[in-house]
């Protein structure tokens, strides 16, 4: 059984109807089909435009497709959301935080929003998973660019979902905090969590990833082992 499945998804944007906007409206995902093994960190790689994010978005509940169906943990997103989204703990590219929230606080709120109280205990163990027990009472907007990061990462599990989506978890981080991502990703891994994230750094999905899907304008143009798609290179 996959942990997510995709099956002809189309995503055609609303057209925007500024100058020079294409009447029919962008058509970001042609018919996109792929299914991600359960256990796997599986990495979706493509230049910028050419549908991740959308594609993302559409998993993690925030974009309506226009057509295909997705279901994760074999969950139908739209027929059995609640159960679907119980299934997934999305990392959103863009970070944010209300600036006076601890850490401790945003892993309450984001339990809370779930209908869950976790214990203390658990919400101190993620705040330890992702090295933030230092600052589980500092506000938001005393912690680095890094530990807002990790701090997503918790945000993400807070409800221990089956399976994690990171949207370019690196994008224009630094060296250092790229590594740490990369090694809170493989633990979270090993301890059983089906990873999925996107890059545009073909290196950082040869390193990280099981199997590596590329998608391009729209349309998967490869989806293999990674060490199949290293050797055709
Ligand atoms: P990626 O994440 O791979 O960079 P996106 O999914 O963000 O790609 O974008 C795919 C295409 O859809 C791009 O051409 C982008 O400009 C367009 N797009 C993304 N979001 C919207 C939106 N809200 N409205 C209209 N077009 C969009
Ligand atoms: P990415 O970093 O994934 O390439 P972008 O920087 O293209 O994403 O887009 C950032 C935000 O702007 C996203 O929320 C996306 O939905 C929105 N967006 C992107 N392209 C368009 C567009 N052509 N029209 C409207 N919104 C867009």
């Amino acid at each position: 059984n996959a942990a997510i499945s995709i099956r002809n998804v189309v995503k055609r944007y609303a057209p925007s109807g500024g100058p020079g906007s294409d009447k029919e409206g962008k058509l970001a995902l042609k018919g996109v089909s792929f299914d991600v093994p359960q256990g796997q960190i599986f990495g979706l790689l493509g230049p910028n435009g050419a549908g991740k994010s959308t594609l993302i978005n559409i998993m993690a509940g925030m974009v309506m497709k226009t057509s295909g169906e997705v279901s994760i943990w074999g969950f139908d997103i739209d027929r059995q959301r609640r159960n679907a989204s119980r299934a997934i703990g999305i990392v959103p590219q863009e970070i944010v935080f209300d600036p006076f929230f601890t850490p401790y606080e945003v892993l309450e709120n984001q339990a809370g929003l779930y209908g869950i109280a976790p214990p203390a205990r658990l919400t101190d163990q993620l705040l330890a998973d992702v090295h933030l027990t230092d600052k589980a009472r500092a506000y938001a907007r005393t912690l680095s660019g890094g530990m807002k990061r990790r701090l997503l990462v918790a945000k993400a599990m807070v409800h221990q979902p089956p399976v994690l989506v990171l949207d370019e978890p690196t994008a224009g981080v630094d060296v250092e905090l790229r590594r740490q991502l990369w090694e809170l990703v493989k633990r979270l891994n090993d301890e059983g969590v089906t990873v999925v994230l996107t890059t545009h750094y073909l290196e950082e999905a040869e390193q990280l990833c099981d199997r590596i899907a590329i998608i391009n304008h729209g349309a998967l143009i490869a989806n293999k082992p990674t060490r199949e798609l290293v050797d055709m290179a």
